[in-house]
C-alpha cells in the first residue's frame, strides 16, 4: 500500500546530546516530546523501533576519569545515566499513547525489566517501542556499540545513528562551509579514512555482521519517517 515502509524493525541510537536540546543541562523535555511524535509516526505505519539512548547530557566515563575518577566507576555512572533518559524518553513516549517498554542491560529491579533478547523481540513484535539502557552492561563501551550490538541481536533491518547534522562529511560541516557530506561509504571507507562516525568497535561490529547503518539528522523534522519510507536521507554505511 501507500504505507509501505523500507523497513520492518529498525534500531535507532540517539545520543544523549541530542535530548539536552534548548537546555543548559540534562534533558530538555520538548525534545522528548517532539522525538516522541516522530517515533509514534513510524509505530503508526507499523514499523518495529528499537532505541538506544547514550548518556552523555549527564555523564560520561572518559570525562570523569579525566577529572580524576575511576575509569570503571565512571562508566558505571554513564551507563546509569542511559537509563535515566530512556526512562525520560518513555515517559514522553507514553504521554503521546505510545506503548513503550525500557530494558536495562544492568538489572535494576523494581525500575525497569533486565535485557533479555527474546522478550525484548517479542515486545517489539507486538508494537512497543523497546528502550535498550545501560548500554553493553559493560564499562569501556559506548553506546554506538551497545546500539550496533543490540541492532544485531534483535535483527534489525538497520541501525540509525541520529546526529546534529545531515550525514557523514568529508570534513567538519561546522567548521569548514564547503565541506561535502557522503551519499554512501563502505565499512573500510569509515575505518580508512578515520571519519569517527562511530567508535572502532561499533564500526568493526557492524562491518562482521554486515548490518547497515544510517547517519541522519534528527534535528530536520520529518527526516526520521523520510528515511524508513526510502527516501534519499543521511549517509549509509555498509559493504
Ligand atoms: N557506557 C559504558 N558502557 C556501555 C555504554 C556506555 O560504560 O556499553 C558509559 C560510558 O562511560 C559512556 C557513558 O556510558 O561515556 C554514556 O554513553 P555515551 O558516551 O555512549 O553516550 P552518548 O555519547 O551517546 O550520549
Amino acid at each position: 500500500g501507500a504505507n509501505k515502509s523500507k523497513y520492518k524493525r529498525i534500531l535507532l541510537k540517539l545520543s544523549g546530546e541530542a535530548l539536552t536540546g534548548d537546555a543548559e543541562f540534562g534533558i530538555d523535555p520538548k525534545v522528548l516530546d517532539r522525538m516522541a511524535l516522530e517515533i509514534g509516526q513510524l509505530v503508526g505505519i507499523g514499523v518495529q523501533v528499537g532505541i538506544v539512548v547514550g548518556g552523555g547530557n549527564l555523564f560520561r566515563g572518559a570525562a570523569l576519569h579525566e577529572a580524576g575518577m575511576d575509569r570503571v566507576t565512571g562508566d558505571h555512572m554513564g551507563m546509569l545515566a542511559t537509563v535515566m533518559n530512556a526512562l525520560a524518553m518513555r515517559d514522553a513516549l507514553e504521554r503521546s499513547n505510545i506503548r513503550s517498554r525500557v530494558m536495562s542491560a544492568i538489572p535494576m529491579s523494581g525500575v525497569v525489566e533486565h535485557y533479555e533478547r527474546r522478550t525484548g523481540i517479542r515486545y517489539l513484535t507486538a508494537g512497543d517501542v523497546v528502550l535498550f539502557s545501560a548500554g553493553t552492561g559493560n564499562p569501556f563501551f559506548t553506546t554506538d556499540s551497545a546500539a550496533c550490538l543490540r541492532g544485531i541481536e534483535i535483527d534489525a533491518d538497520v541501525v540509525l545513528k541520529a546526529t546534529k547534522v545531515d550525514g557523514v562529511f568529508d570534513k567538519d560541516p561546522a567548521r569548514h562551509p564547503d565541506a561535502s557530506q557522503y551519499d554512501h561509504l563502505t565499512y573500510d571507507e569509515v575505518l580508512d579514512q578515520k571519519l569517527g562516525v562511530m567508535d572502532l568497535t561499533a564500526i568493526c561490529l557492524v562491518r562482521d555482521h554486515d548490518m547497515p547503518v544510517r547517519v541522519f539528522n534528527m534535528n530536520k523534522p520529518g527526516a526520521l519517517l523520510n528515511l524508513v519510507m526510502g527516501g534519499k536521507e543521511g549517509t549509509l554505511i555498509d559493504r
